[in-house]
């Protein structure tokens, strides 16, 4: 099966899911070095994708990318809401005019966290989402340029992504709230590197059913 914004509605209700069944962990993340908001904000720019999501599913990329990027932009606020809404926005951009396949999403993706390392002044080893981010986007890089089979994309990227969250808990916060706490940052996960990493994982999940199921 072809990767097609059809599946927008599926992928999107993987990811409610997933927040839904974290919610009470990542609320007691970001209450311990944040202000405990980042589920409730999150969940309210899930929703608004969900009833979104028909009409998402007719639209190319570039135009679905745009929209969620807009949604999550008004819809999240806090600090989340307008980097969340830059990765799509930015992402629709670098889309226009491109085939999309796995190299060309490679390079989307990248496009759309350069966007995020700008919109929130931060790179990787702050504690924040771009701790999954940065890494994704490098394994999915380094998978497509080396042309490994989607499976092992998928298992790449994943374990990227666990890694980066994982990697967050020791690191001082020097960027957002929990910058605020200094040294007490350290010890705790980061609640965006948390949920990045929980929707990249069920992101991959859909995706691996329906793009490596016999045809
Ligand atoms: P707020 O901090 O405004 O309450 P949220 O709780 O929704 O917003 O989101 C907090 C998350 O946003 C943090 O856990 C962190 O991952 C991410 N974040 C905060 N500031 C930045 C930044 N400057 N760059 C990248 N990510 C950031
Ligand atoms: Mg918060």
């Amino acid at each position: 099966m072809q990767l097609v914004p059809a599946l927008l509605p599926s992928l999107i209700q993987a990811i409610d899911r997933a927040i839904e069944a974290n919610a009470e962990e990542v609320t007691a993340l970001d209450q311990a070095i944040g202000d405990g908001d980042h589920v409730t904000n999150l969940q309210r720019g899930i929703k608004a994708l969900l009833a979104q999501s028909d009409e998402l599913a007719r639209l190319d990329w570039v135009a679905a990318w745009q929209k969620i990027g807009m949604t999550l932009m008004t819809a999240v606020g806090g600090a989340s809401g307008s980097l969340y809404g830059t990765l799509f926005v930015a992402m629709s951009k670098a889309a226009r005019d491109r085939p999309l396949n796995l190299q060309t999403f490679a390079e989307v993706f990248a496009s759309g966290v350069d966007a995020v390392k700008q919109r929130g002044k931060a790179d990787a080893g702050e504690k924040t989402m771009l701790d999954v981010m940065i890494p994704v986007a490098t394994s999915l890089q380094q998978t497509a340029a080396d042309s490994v089979a989607l499976p092992e994309v998928f298992e790449n990227v994943t374990r990227a992504a666990i890694a980066g969250m994982e990697s967050t808990r020791d690191m001082l916060a020097t960027k957002g709230r929990a910058s605020f706490l200094g040294e007490r940052s350290r010890g705790h996960i980061d609640a965006g590197a948390k949920t990045s990493q929980l929707m990249i994982c069920a992101l991959v999940g859909v995706l691996a059913e329906h793009l490596t199921a016999p045809a």
